[in-house]
């Protein structure tokens, strides 16, 4: 008997035109169905195509047919436009693209959106199209214009753009347009519009021990190929980069492609400046601040194989590379590798993925790795691999604690005389010093001194932050602005609104005063515009052109200042209040990063931390330089209370145009919930920011055991949800914080 599928072939090819799926980079669920025009080779899926959508065209990708997709009639189909020059987009990113979707329970066209970034990179760049005589001749009459086409090109011998060539022969360019239509001009396809690859030259930094050790670990996996999982666990300055650089050149051997992904903040000028050092050539750049002619071109080359090493921050990981070798995500453990809007996804956890679905190795580096990661580790389903020291002749600083309710500062200054003489023993030796506080602005509240009003932001649930170097109060969540008045706006005092806390501004104006003959500089990234104000800084800082550095966590991160000797942190406690899950361990992060600034060369680093509660277990630990026992404290105290990394968590936060509306729908939802032995269902509730961008926000928080995926219920929840329009469902799996 005939096998069924093959009737269904040849019927169609008797009857209907093919058709193929294609995913189309909208925020949309379905797969729309197109014809194959006739003549054309049915596109493989990858295959990037333009098509019609109502009145527009839009670039798509032909997706592999899922099961069960309704067929629409075939007299309502319509066909593909154009197949676009570029190479198909590999089944592994493709099912990347699926599986970040199911995931995150978002539609899979916004997760192709993050793929299919630039639409215009799909095309030939018009400046680089070319034109050449036919050898066949053409069609149609041959007017003196054309003549004049024809004669320029035969005496350039050579292929020309259009644009120059009708330039050359003083033409209009419909002349040579026509040539091309008529056959007597033959368009010339160039695909080295982005350039070559770069000539990596790798030289190799003379390892230790600890560092070849893990170097030789890494490099075997690479060439072996096949999944796995390292966490590269390294102390602030014991050289991880330099040993993932070695990875990376063991890829590049076997010619394979390398992705590093970095928090933004990290993508300094330094690092490049290292890669530059080690490799000789620039690797491709990919991050949001990029002009779109450099997204542009950028996109190509990845798309077209000339991007042998791409570094980038979280997006870069749906960039089209076609033989990945290693992917490394650096600072495994930042926040900043969730995206918090759009398609609510872990950079670093889908990386793992697509490492998975490309079936190679992926390294997870940090001095200070996430509490998901460690566990992963200790359940044996990662590797671990150690550098337990600083490189070279570096020691890790000291670190002390400042008990300010010992020594307070004086009243209305927010630095302690043990700090002030701290820095002034630094700057007498000639070596710098720096002052950390998370915090942006001047001061986190302003309130009249008369009848104790604050200003608020009328958007959102917070306190307007005062910006002094700009004269206005903002709101750091919905970016609202306003002036500072010079009255109080609801009792009319002049000169009665006093700011109340420290920003990195209050806190550099009180050092200014403190020490008028250092040079200071704050970092910020309000205050550094751009990145090429930020690259000056950092320039500046290293040439010791800066005495006294001021900022926020911006200067937490990856930079190498080797005469930097004491860091204070002006406020150790900052992150500790509050109810959120990794207050603790975020806390415990950025104090690490920001303490191993400190004593990076030659001269041994302090640090000294201002608190109230230097018992605290996390401020404790960071005392005794014990890493260990902070991770094996916190990880008991989620186990016990079944928190990730030990279960899972999923929030649902529903917005809603008025406080009422938010109420009523949260509650319907919460009679809709499903009742599963298994789930806990924390909520409804206030959402922390109960107000944002206008918004009334309500949360649920849903917890399920580690080996029960929260999504077929939610899925199932919200399906029979039936709320008003104006009311937003956002789910977020695995909040990083809440
Ligand atoms: P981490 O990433 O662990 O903080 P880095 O890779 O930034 O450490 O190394 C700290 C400093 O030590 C950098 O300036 C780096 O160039 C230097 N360094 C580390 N290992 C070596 C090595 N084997 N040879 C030469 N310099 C090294
Ligand atoms: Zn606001």
């Amino acid at each position: 008997p005939a096998r069924p599928e093959a009737a269904r072939e040849t019927a169609s090819l008797l009857s209907e035109p093919a058709r193929v799926a294609v995913l189309l980079p909208l925020p949309l669920g379905e797969l729309y169905e197109y014809a194959v025009p006739e003549g054309m080779e049915p596109p493989a899926p990858g295959t990037i195509c333009s098509v019609p959508l109502g009145k527009r065209f839009l670039p798509g990708v032909v997706w592999d047919r899922p099961e069960g997709l309704p067929e629409i009639a075939a007299s309502r189909l319509k066909p593909l436009a154009a197949l676009y020059p570029v190479p198909p987009m590999a089944a592994p990113l493709r099912k990347l693209i699926d599986w970040v979707a199911a995931y995150t329970l978002s539609p899979p066209g916004a997760v192709l959106r993050m793929g299919l970034s630039v639409p215009d990179a799909l095309e030939e760049p018009a400046s680089l199209s070319r034109v050449r005589l036919s050898r066949l001749g053409g069609e149609g009459a041959m007017t003196a214009a054309r003549k004049k086409v024809l004669a320029v090109l035969e005496e350039e011998a050579d292929a020309m753009a259009p644009a120059d060539l009708a330039r050359a022969a003083g033409v209009s360019p419909s002349v040579v347009a026509g040539l091309v239509k008529t056959g007597w001009l033959e368009p010339l396809t160039l695909s080295a519009d982005t350039g070559d690859a770069p000539d990596y030259q790798w030289r190799e930094a003379e390892f230790s021990g600890d560092q070849q050790a893990a170097a030789d670990h890494l490099g075997g996996q690479v060439r072996a190929g096949g999944f796995a999982v390292t966490l590269l666990d390294g102390v602030t300055g014991s050289g991880k980069t330099e040993v993932y650089f070695a990875a990376i050149a063991a890829a590049l051997a076997a010619g394979k492609q390398a992705l590093v992904l970095l928090p933004e903040i990290a993508l300094s000028t330094q690092w490049l400046h290292r890669f530059r050092k080690r490799f000789g050539a620039e690797p491709l750049v990919w991050h949001s601040h990029l002009t779109p002619a450099a997204r542009r071109k950028s996109w190509r080359r990845v798309a077209l194989g000339q991007a042998p090493v791409v570094v980038g921050a979280r997006s870069a990981l749906f960039l089209p590379l076609q033989n990945l070798g290693l992917i490394v995500v650096d600072e495994e453990h930042e926040a900043s590798f969730k995206q918090e809007d759009g398609v609510l996804y872990n950079a670093r956890d889908m990386a793992v993925v697509r490492a998975r679905l490309e079936q190679i190795p992926i390294l997870l580096a940090s001095a200070t790795p996430s509490l998901e990661t460690v566990a992963n580790v200790e359940a044996g389903r990662f590797h671990c691999t150690a550098l337990p020291e600083r490189h070279g002749v570096a020691a890790l600083p000291e670190i002390a604690a400042i008990d300010l309710r010992r020594s307070p500062p004086p009243r209305g200054a927010f630095l302690s005389i043990p700090l002030r003489d701290a820095i002034t023993e630094t700057l007498a030796k000639g070596e710098q010093a720096m002052l950390f506080l998370n915090r942006r602005g001047y001061a986190p509240l302003t309130l009249c001194r008369t009848c104790g009003f604050r200003f608020e932001c009328p958007h959102c649930s917070a306190w307007l932050v005062e910006h002094r170097g700009r004269g206005r109060l903002l709101c750091h969540h919905c970016g609202h602005s306003q002036p500072v008045p010079h009255a109080c706006p609801s009792c009319g005092t002049e000169d009665a609104l006093v700011p109340c806390g420290p920003g990195v501004e209050r806190v550099a104006e009180e050092a200014a005063a403190l020490f008028p003959d250092a040079r200071l500089a704050i970092m910020a990234s309000d205050l550094l515009s751009s990145a090429d104000a930020m690259k000056k800084l950092i320039t500046e800082v290293q040439d010791r052109q800066i005495d006294l550095l001021v900022g926020t966590q911006m200067m937490a991160k990856g930079h190498h200042f080797p005469h930097l000797t004491l860091v204070g942190i002006v406020d150790a406690d900052l992150g500790l209040a509050g109810g959120d899950l990794r207050a603790g361990e975020r806390t415990f992060q950025v104090l690490h990063q920001v303490a191993g600034r400190a004593g990076r060369a030659e001269h041994p680093g302090r640090v000294l931390m201002q608190t109230l509660q230097p018992e605290h277990p996390v401020i404790a630990a960071l005392l005794a330089g014990d890493r260990d026992r902070f991770l094996a404290a916190e990880m008991a105290d989620r186990r016990a209370h079944g928190m990730p990394p030990f279960g899972r968590l999923a929030a649902i936060i529903l917005s809603a145009p008025s406080p009422e509306l938010a109420e009523q729908s949260a509650r319907r939802l919460a009679r809709l919930a499903p009742t599963d032995p298994d789930v806990t269902i924390l909520g409804p509730a206030p959402a922390p920011l109960s107000m944002l961008r206008g918004m009334y926000r309500w949360r649920f928080l849903i917890k399920t055991p580690r080996e029960k995926l929260p999504q077929p219920l939610l899925r199932a929840w919200l399906a029979r949800a039936d709320l008003p329009k104006t009311v937003k469902l956002a789910v977020d799996i695995d909040p990083y914080s809440f």
